[in-house]
């Protein structure tokens, strides 16, 4: 028959690996906030590279319109002082004139060359919005799958929790009750980690010499002993 101090430890045994696992889901569990929290901000800072190449966009259409407008006033004045030119009586004044429109013209000149010169750099950066759109879409696209990824991964941690938090209970609840008892109070203290295995005379947890004569106890397993100095269960591990 085996000895029950034995399979009571083997229980234990058990139940720390599954408070092991408990302590290792939890750990994952809340690192997906964090992974969640770095993926939308990633996606966040590429919106704003979108964004700002927009606003920059539309700002530059601004100033072609502004441009285009100036030039047909401007040409609007041409047309004007060539209807003053039949009426005007001195030579000097047509002369006057006749400058007034020639310098008008080379203004206006200047500043078509400057308007086919905004247009080409408008269509550049609209090509450049259309092209970072797609990319943002892909993108968008991707962080959304990882999210869903990470929706089901969380989903997965709670239902292995819930499992084998059950697990862990029932092993705990068939000890006799002061080992659970005392298995459970250490295990809290100790984020789940409530047994220690021994080597050679030596408490692997907290290195720390065991007594000859706590050795003697252990050895003849007739109860279950505690460390004397991190008071965790004791066993050899074979
Ligand atoms: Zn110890």
């Amino acid at each position: 028959m085996t000895n029950p101090v034995i399979q009571n430890l083997e229980s234990l045994k058990r139940a720390q690996s599954l408070d092991s696992e408990i302590h290792q889901t939890h750990v994952l569990q809340g690192e997906i906030p964090e992974t969640r929290a770095r993926l939308n901000q990633e996606l966040e800072h590429k919106k704003t590279r979108l964004t700002d190449l927009e606003k920059t966009c539309k700002e530059l259409q601004l100033k072609l319109k502004e441009k285009e407008l100036e030039l047909s006033q401007k040409e609007g004045q041409v047309k004007k002082l060539d209807g003053q030119l039949s009426q005007v009586k001195t030579n000097k004044e047509y002369s006057a004139l006749q400058q007034e429109i020639a310098s008008l013209k080379a203004d206006n000149s200047l500043l078509e060359e400057e308007i086919i010169k905004k247009m080409d750099e408008v269509d550049a950066i609209k090509e450049e919005v259309l092209k970072e759109k797609e990319r943002f879409a892909e993108v968008s696209k991707s962080y959304q799958s990882r999210d869903q990824d990470l929706s089901i991964q969380e989903k997965n941690l709670q239902n292995r929790l819930q499992e084998i938090i059950k697990q862990r209970e029932e092993i705990v609840a068939r000890l006799p009750p002061e080992i659970g008892d005392l298995y459970n109070r250490i295990a809290m203290k100790k984020e789940g980690f409530a047994l220690a295995p021994v080597n050679g005379d030596v408490c692997s947890a907290c290195q720390m010499q065991l007594r000859p004569q706590v050795v003697n106890e252990l050895q003849l397993g007739e109860q279950i002993i505690t460390c004397e100095n991190c008071s965790r269960i004791l066993f050899y591990d074979v």
